[in-house]
């Protein structure tokens, strides 16, 4: 008998599955389809000994104190600040675009005052931002969204960005300065050891028993459990009764090269050229020492695996209806991004999985992590 049936091991539910266990001495059956812990957070070593993570690069970065102090009880850190480059009319310049890019881009020699009055001529007046085509060409005018998001949007999302949600490229960061870090955050580190032995200490624990490869519909009757907390899709839980949430898929497609760096950058975007949206180069973000090196390159894709949730109205009409089935399921706890249907970042669900917790056992938040 498990007082707790957690379904998936990806952030939301080990999170869950050791505060349960360690935190408040419940027994814990934690399942998850795939063969293996971590979730899409999954990193392991290839077939030339290189860490490379599975689905594909995952940065970790954040502003909570208390999310870095909580998953640092399980991991050391390497600090890590992640940098990008496109490759935008035959050169590679940093991205989110800043004084540099536009400088390289026009040979110009722009000041960052100047770079601001540059924006301010090229952007377009519109009233009303509705969708990402209004937000980047509100801000940067047509010609850098054209050169640098209009045909990566259509190759990621398989729409035009006059299709998608303003809600998508909200947060679009355009800087006047040289800082050409991709994120500002101010905890910004990698697990030393790689995400996946962060979540074997985060699960070593005597009243936790992982069940993998295991679908929860399999064992779902057969389980002897008081409640269930479900990270899985959302409408797959209900038997897509509504039919199915949209999703956006990725293939990655792993290369590794006979020589120790292979470019110039962690990531590099093709928001133009080729099939492919970026290249990731792994061992900038692991830090490892090898004489080889692994590419990940990233293939949008209309089916396979659910990563992206596709942000259009209807959809989320379509899993308001889930959520209201959800709500109305005693014993039943619905957590991470499958569960609620939206892109979140890590730290942004640890500090979900946080929160529910905290609201499960009824412990004060600043208590719940000790
Ligand atoms: P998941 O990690 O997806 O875990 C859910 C688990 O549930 C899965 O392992 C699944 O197999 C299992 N499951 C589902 N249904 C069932 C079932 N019926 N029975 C049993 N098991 C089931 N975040 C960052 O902070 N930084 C990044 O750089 C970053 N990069 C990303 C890159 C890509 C390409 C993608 C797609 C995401 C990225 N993210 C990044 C987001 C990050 O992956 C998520 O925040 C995180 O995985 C969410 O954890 P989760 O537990 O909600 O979901």
């Amino acid at each position: 008998m498990f007082d707790w049936l957690i379904v998936g091991a990806g952030f939301a539910g080990s999170v869950l599955a050791e505060r349960l266990a360690r935190g408040s001495g419940k027994r814990v059956l934690l399942l998850d389809k795939r063969r293996h812990i971590g979730g899409n957070a999954y990193d392991h070593y290839d077939d030339e000994g290189l860490l490379v993570h599975a689905y594909g690069p995952h940065v970790f970065h954040t502003n909570s104190k208390e999310v870095f102090d909580y998953l640092s009880q399980f991991t050391a850190w390497r600090p890590y600040q992640h940098r990008v480059l496109a490759s935008v009319d035959g050169q590679l310049v940093p991205i989110p675009i800043n004084l540099d890019t536009i400088n390289y881009l026009y040979n110009l020699r722009l000041t960052s005052l100047e770079l601001e009055a540059f924006f301010a001529e090229r952007a377009e007046r519109i009233a009303h931002a509705r969708t990402s085509e209004d937000v980047i060409v509100g801000k940067i005018g047509r010609e850098l969204y054209e050169k640098f998001f209009r045909n990566y949007a259509r190759k990621q999302w398989g729409l035009d960005p006059s299709e998608l949600d303003a809600s998508v490229t909200t947060h679009i960061p355009v800087r006047t300065s040289r800082d050409d870090r991709y994120f500002t955050d101010t905890y910004q580190a990698m697990p030393l050891r790689g995400y996946t032995r962060m979540f074997e200490r985060m699960l070593d624990h005597p009243n936790i028993k992982v069940m993998l490869g295991v679908d929860f519909r399999e064992v779902e009757r057969s389980i002897p459990h008081d409640q269930v907390i479900y990270t899985g899709s959302i409408d797959a839980y209900f038997d897509h009764r509504y039919g199915p949430l949209p999703y956006r898929s990725l293939e990655f497609r792993f290369e590794t090269k006979n020589a120790p760096i292979f470019q110039p950058a962690p990531v590099v975007n093709h928001p133009n050229e080729h099939p492919y949206t970026r290249v990731t180069e792994c061992k900038y973000l692991t830090g490892q020492e090898h004489p080889k090196t692994t590419l990940v390159y990233e293939y949008p894709r209309a089916e396979g695996e659910p990563y992206y949730p596709i942000p259009r109205p209807e959809n989320v009409v379509l899993y308001r209806k889930y959520e209201a089935l959800a709500a109305a399921t005693p014993g039943v706890h619905f957590i991470g991004r499958l569960a609620t249907y939206r892109y979140y970042n890590m730290d942004q669900v640890v500090a979900q999985a946080l929160k529910l917790y905290a609201k499960l056992t009824g412990l004060p938040r600043k208590q719940t992590t000790l």
